[in-house]
């Protein structure tokens, strides 16, 4: 009855990304290496998460009519994700320009671009889309009235999954459509924005009486934890040896979304979602470290 297992609504970047010997301070010039471009965005991520897992899987969002746009496209397409909804133009495709240094920590100017022109008008044009998918996904890369839009138009049965990144305080209405709320510990404390303890049960129980049907906490190396109205439970993470986390969550969130519009519990999803990202730590980069449902079963 539904075309799509998955419709992601959110943010394609270009990441640009220097390595350097140290980052720069303020008015320095530091000298780094070659420059290094990848597809990414935390939308344009969880769609090919999704479709490399074999999910049917649509991207709504908007990218530049430039080469970064292309590159986007062109990333999608090859994973499988129909791009039929990728709108092109309004401005140049979103930027994130990164610098890591031999350490692994990194320093990063995002220039939103097109994904800030990705309005509820866009939204509203794009209804029968959002009515042909099981499940739809929202990350806040985009502008926040656009992710009010998918919540209004949200039709019965489809279900909503929002991880709140980067984190603000949230409206009612999208908070009460959260079926899961995914966060990570940053996460969490800001869309809490007070101090609820400093365990992942005590955010979580705070973080339900805020409104969403469920929650889920993602804890990196030491797995996740979900939690509904029935109780809350720890998922553990499978042993792997991290190689770059970039896109972990990311993965996860793709995979939890996808597993649950097949009818899995909050848990059997998260258990699947934790090897997906599992999977992905052990790789470089974020699109290209993302696994295929035979990898994640090989795990
Ligand atoms: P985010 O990138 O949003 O902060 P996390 O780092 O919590 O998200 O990663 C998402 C999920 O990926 C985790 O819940 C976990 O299941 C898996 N994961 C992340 N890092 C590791 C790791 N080092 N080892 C095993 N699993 C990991």
């Amino acid at each position: 009855m539904y075309d799509y297992d998955l419709l992601v609504v959110g943010s394609a970047n270009a990441d640009l990304v220097i390595g350097v010997d140290r980052r720069p301070g303020a008015g320095e010039t530091v000298l780094g290496s070659d420059l290094a471009l990848h597809p990414g965005g935390k939308g344009a991520n969880q769609a090919v998460a999704a479709a490399r897992l074999g999910a049917r899987t649509a991207l709504l969002a908007r990218v530049g009519d430039d080469a970064h746009g292309r590159l986007l496209l062109d990333s999608q397409r090859d994973a499988g994700v129909d791009t039929a909804a990728v709108l092109v133009g309004g401005a140049p495709t979103g930027v994130a320009l990164i610098t890591v240094d031999p350490s692994g920590d990194n320093s990063i100017v995002v220039s939103p671009g097109a994904n800030g022109h990705l309005t509820p008008k866009d939204v509203r044009a794009a209804s029968a889309l959002l009515a042909a998918s099981r499940v739809i996904s929202a990350q806040l890369e985009i502008p926040l009235e656009t992710v009010v839009e998918v919540v209004r138009g949200l039709r019965p049965g489809t279900r909503f999954v929002l991880n709140p990144s980067p984190p603000r305080e949230l409206p009612e209405d999208v908070l009460a459509a959260c079926d899961p709320l995914i966060v990570n510990e940053h996460e969490a404390r800001v869309v809490l924005g007070v101090d609820t303890g400093d365990t992942p049960e005590q955010w979580a129980e705070a973080l339900l009486a805020l409104g969403p049907r469920s929650v889920v906490v993602t804890l990196g190396a030491d797995g996740a934890l979900v939690a509904d109205a029935a109780g809350s439970a720890r998922v553990a993470s499978v042993k792997v040896d991290a190689v770059d986390t970039t896109g972990a969550g990311d993965a996860f969130t793709a995979a939890l979304a996808w597993r649950l519009g097949l009818g899995e519990s909050l848990a059997e999803a998260a258990r699947y979602a934790a090897r997906v990202g599992a999977a992905a730590v052990t790789r470089e980069g974020a699109q290209d470290s993302f696994p295929t449902a035979e990898e994640v079963a090989a795990l």
